[in-house]
């Protein structure tokens, strides 16, 4: 008998970003800014004494170390991954087995679910409410009929850009008896991280990414940040040389300058405002969304009934943005960008009136 693929894995497709040269990316909430010029000299000369005959160091001790020493947590919380995407397989791998429950509150990062499914974890979905808010008691009610193992989100979410405040996710950590994965994804522009709390919780794993707000997309960088307990289980289960050393070099490098990230995180936070208060006035102007949702991260999520057509359209004019359904999700980019995707709007809105 040939070997023959099961049925899931017929039905997989590869996760697939929009492909392509176009003038402006604005679809995969990357920063916009360039590397600073002190920092890229600094990371030159590392880049330089690395061994390249050598494999990483496969805890990412100094790495750690920076993340640990930038966001005043200790180290011995702390597991680097190649990207959190990495993190959030490594997890569900590590922590759930075949027939196990994970509940995920949608609309949120698909991730979560497609590694469970993967790894033949049942993935229950529960609705955000009309506000595209979490209902932390109806997430523990599920948690508690359903007997979930795992509940996985992100705050603030993507791809909605709410943000659930702090006392809201203890109250969800402290009533459930299952692992939470908090992803933290989009912290650095919000104030309600509970990655100082962490050695309080026997159940909470927190993800955190160096891809947003610190620019560092390209290097793949992400953090696990759990109690010691939980983290010699996700160092024992990760891949061992899963932070290459360029990556660890180039993180350590950026860690090292908090000063130049604060400036940097309140550009990007210049950008969002500049770009909400925009669309925002595009509605007053000619009331041409459905929706536009407030935002804490460094995207603006709305709803309008033209959002495919309007997506292509900006897509003709070498504008990406991400299409959801009914929705489109911006990232705040540098003015000119916002310029553009703003007038392209407008343009837009003018003609399907
Ligand atoms: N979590 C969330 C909520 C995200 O939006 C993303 C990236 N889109 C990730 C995790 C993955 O980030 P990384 O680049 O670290 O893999």
């Amino acid at each position: 008998m040939a070997y023959q693929l099961s049925e899931k894995l017929k039905n997989m497709v590869p996760y697939e970003p929009i492909s392509g040269d176009y003038a402006i990316r604005l679809d995969a909430n990357e920063s916009f800014l360039p590397v600073d010029k002190e920092i890229k000299a600094e990371f030159i000369q590392k880049l330089s004494e690395i061994p390249f005959n050598r494999y990483p160091d496969p805890l990412a001790a100094e790495v750690c170390r920076k993340f640990a020493d930038y966001y005043g947590i200790s180290a011995d919380y702390v597991t680097a991954g190649n990207g959190s995407d990495e993190l959030i397989s490594v997890i569900v791998g590590a922590f759930l087995s075949k027939g196990d429950k994970l509940l995920t509150v949608m609309p949120d990062f698909s991730m979560y679910g497609f590694y469970a499914d993967l790894a033949g974890v049942t993935v229950l979905t529960q609705e955000k409410d009309k506000n595209l808010n979490i209902d932390v008691d109806a997430v523990i009610r599920t948690v508690k009929r359903e007997k979930v193992n795992c509940v996985m989100f992100s705050n603030p979410c993507n791809p909605t850009g709410q943000g659930l405040p702090r006392e809201a996710v203890r109250r969800l950590i402290t009533s459930v008896d299952c692992l939470v994965v908090l992803d933290e994804a989009y912290m650095d522009f919000y104030t309600e991280s509970l990655m100082g709390e962490v050695e309080q919780y026997d159940n909470l794993i927190i993800l955190r990414t160096c891809s947003k707000a610190l620019g560092l997309a390209a290097v793949r960088l992400g953090f696990a940040v759990a109690n010691p307990t939980l983290t010699a289980v996700i160092r024992a289960a990760k891949s061992p040389y899963n932070v290459n050393s360029v990556t660890q070099a180039y993180g350590s490098v950026v860690l090292s300058h908090k000063e130049k990230e604060r400036e940097a995180l309140q550009e990007i936070l210049a950008s969002r405002e500049e770009l909400y208060t925009a669309l925002v006035a595009l509605q007053e102007k000619y009331q041409c969304f459905d929706r536009i949702y407030p935002t804490v991260t460094n995207f603006v999520l709305i709803e309008t009934s033209h959002a495919k057509d309007w997506f292509e359209a900006l897509k003709a004019r070498s504008i990406v943005v991400r299409l959801m359904g009914s929705r489109l999700r911006i990232t705040a980019g540098s003015s000119d960008e916002n310029k553009a995707v703003l007038d392209a709007l407008e343009e837009l809105i003018q003609t399907s009136k």
